[in-house]
C-alpha cells in the first residue's frame, strides 16, 4: 500500500527536495509513498493571488487567510490527519511518527509569515506539530523532517527491518556509539570488547555506554527510563 503525502505550501519546488534522493527518493519511485504538492497561491484572491493580509489588532508581519487556506484543503482532505507544522505545536515524537507509518498519510499544512488565521486552524481541526523550540521561517523545512522520520519507517524501506527496532527514542535510551574499520585510526583504537567476539559482553558495553550518554546528556529520558523500571546500574 501506498503511503499518501500531501503538502500545502507558498514554495511548491522545495518538494520533493531532499527527499527526492536516497532511501525515500528510492522509496518513492518503489511507489511506498507517494507525494502530492498543492500550492496554496493557486488559491489566492486576485490578480496577485494575495494569500496573506495584515493582522487584525496590528503588529508586525502578515498572516495567511483563513479563505484562502480552506480552499487549498478542501480538494485533498480525506481521512488522512491533517497537520499543521508550528512552533506552538506539540513536539514530535518517534511514538507520533510511529503512528504515522502505520496509517494512510498526512496532509501537511505549511505556515509562512507570522502563521496563519487560527479560524481555519480549529475549523479544520488541525493537529499542531512543532519540530523544536525554535522559529523557522516557514513550515516547509519542517515537513520534510517529519516525512523523512515517516518514510523510513514505511515497510520494505530500510535495508534491515531490524535497525529500525535498535536506535535512540525506540529504545527509552540513546544509542551506544558506532565503530567501523579501520581498527586504529589516527592513533584511535576502537574499544577492546567490539573486537573480542564475546557477544555477551558487547551487548553489556552497549546498554552501559547507552545508560551513560543518556544520563549525561538527556536526564529527562533517563529519569523516564529508570522510572519504568529498569534497574540503575
Ligand atoms: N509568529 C510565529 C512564528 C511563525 S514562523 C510564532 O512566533 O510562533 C512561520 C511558519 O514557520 C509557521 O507558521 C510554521 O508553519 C513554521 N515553523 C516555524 N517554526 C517551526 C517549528 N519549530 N516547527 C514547525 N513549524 C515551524
Amino acid at each position: 500500500m501506498t503511503w499518501r503525502a500531501d503538502i500545502l505550501t507558498i514554495f511548491p519546488a522545495m518538494f520533493p527536495g531532499p527527499l527526492g534522493d536516497s532511501l525515500a527518493g528510492k522509496a518513492q519511485a518503489a511507489q511506498k509513498w507517494s507525494l502530492n504538492v498543492t500550492d496554496i497561491r493557486d488559491f489566492g484572491l486576485g490578480r496577485h493571488r494575495n494569500v496573506d493580509d495584515t493582522p487584525f489588532g496590528g503588529g508586525a508581519g502578515m498572516v495567511m487567510r483563513a479563505d484562502v487556506v480552506d480552499a487549498a484543503i478542501t480538494p485533498v482532505a480525506d481521512e488522512r490527519p491533517l497537520i499543521f507544522l508550528s512552533p506552538r505545536g506539540k513536539p514530535l515524537t518517534q511514538a507520533r511518527v510511529r503512528e504515522l507509518a502505520e496509517g494512510p498519510g498526512a496532509i501537511l499544512l505549511c505556515g509562512r509569515f507570522e502563521g496563519i488565521d487560527q479560524r481555519v486552524i480549529e475549523a479544520r481541526e488541525a493537529e499542531e506539530i512543532s519540530i523544536g523550540d525554535y522559529v523557522l521561517s516557514g513550515g516547509e523545512l519542517a515537513a520534510l523532517v517529519l516525512l523523512d522520520a515517516v518514510i523510513r519507517l514505511l515497510p520494505g524501506v530500510m535495508g534491515h527491518a531490524e535497525s529500525g527496532v535498535e536506535e535512540s527514542f525506540s529504545a527509552p535510551l540513546l544509542e551506544y556509539p558506532h565503530y567501523t574499520r579501520p581498527a586504529l585510526w589516527d592513533g584511535r583504537a576502537v574499544p577492546d570488547v567490539l573486537t573480542s567476539g564475546n557477544h555477551a559482553a558487547i551487548a553489556a558495553w552497549r546498554l552501559a555506554q547507552a545508560r551513560h550518554i543518556t544520563q549525561s546528556r538527556r536526564p529527562d529520558l533517563y529519569n523516564d527510563y529508570i522510572a519504568s523500571g529498569a534497574q540503575a546500574p
